[in-house]
């Protein structure tokens, strides 16, 4: 099979998506599509053996039963600019390839992120580590955004002062705050992508990073519809159950009636639809 050009994706080469308020991403590069995935899952047959059909309903199959050695086959390289707070929660996926900007190198660039007045937010009762919807009075937002900027300028007006008088720039970055803007290429395989994503696409993840995720998402979906669309499917909106919450399940089955001709009616392949059947049959065995 010769190397992938997917033409949607190609005009996405070099694009600058805008995230919050001076952040980027921009694809970089990618290599494979859903084709390669296939081409890895069936090794030994070239492109075209199969109908388009039966290539989704084998990544379907593969992500559904995590056989995920064949999503490792995509790779994306992506070139991102991201405030310092939000690269310490990303740097946190090991499985990627990382050269970030040099402040001991380079001098850093005076961009900061400030939230948008709609996104600062009270602290939420149930998510320790969340914001919730609740409003904050207007004062408060704008003191907020006052304090941030003015404390910004500080830092970065002292750092350029000590850059200026000849300091080594790995010490005058030192006091430079988290949400100073960084830049990084990042390349990474699909299967830990989509890791990256069902984590960083979740509600209780920071609203920021999801602000970045959620791009990341649409261009994957773009190099990869079908492998997107199986994610989605069967694990971004997919629910696992615990043991004793499926004890507590077991009763109320006794009485669901289901057969497998309304599951397809209801848009699930006759597989798909045999396999839901097994599991409630081994949840009410259980
Ligand atoms: C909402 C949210 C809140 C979080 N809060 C905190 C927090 O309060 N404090 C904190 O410290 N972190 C926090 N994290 C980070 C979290 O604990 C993980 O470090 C991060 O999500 C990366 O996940 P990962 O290790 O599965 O991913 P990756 O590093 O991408 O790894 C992918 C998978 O590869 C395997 N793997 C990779 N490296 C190794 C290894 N060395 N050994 C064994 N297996 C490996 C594991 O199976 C892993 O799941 C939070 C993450 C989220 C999404």
């Amino acid at each position: 099979m010769a190397h992938s050009h997917i033409q949607q994706a190609d005009e996405l080469l070099d694009k600058q998506f805008d995230v919050l308020d001076h952040g980027f991403v921009r694809l970089v590069d990618y290599m494979g599509s859903d084709a390669a995935i296939v081409q890895a899952a069936r090794v030994s047959y070239g492109e075209g053996t199969k109908k388009v059909s039966e290539d989704r309903a084998l990544i379907r199959y593969l992500m559904r039963n995590r056989h995920t050695s064949p999503f490792e086959m995509v790779e994306f390289k992506f070139h991102v600019r991201l405030p310092i707070f939000v690269a310490r929660q990303w740097i946190r996926h090991r499985t990627a390839n990382v050269n970030e900007y040099s402040g001991r190198y380079s001098v850093m660039k005076g961009e900061f992120y400030i939230p948008d007045d709609q996104d600062i937010r009270r602290q939420s009762d149930v998510n320790k580590q969340g914001r919730s919807d609740k409003e904050v009075p207007e004062a408060t937002r704008r003191r907020l955004v006052d304090y941030l900027s003015r404390s910004q300028k500080e830092a970065y007006d002292r750092y350029n002062e000590f850059i200026e008088a000849g300091l080594a720039r790995e010490l005058a970055r030192i006091s430079l705050p988290l949400s100073l803007y960084t830049e990084w290429y990042w390349k990474i395989d699909l299967h830990n992508l989509l890791h990256f994503l069902r984590l960083r696409l979740d509600s209780h993840a920071q609203l920021e990073i999801r602000r970045y995720a959620e791009v990341m998402a649409d261009i994957v979906r773009t190099v990869c519809p079908i492998a997107y669309e199986a994610f989605e499917d069967y694990s971004l909106k997919a629910l696992g159950f615990s043991g004793p919450e499926l004890a507590a399940l077991k009763d109320a089955l006794v009485d669901l009636k289901i057969d497998k001709e309304s599951l397809v009616s209801r848009g699930l392949s006759s597989r798909e639809a045999g396999e839901l059947l097994d599991k409630l049959e081994k949840i009410r065995r259980s």
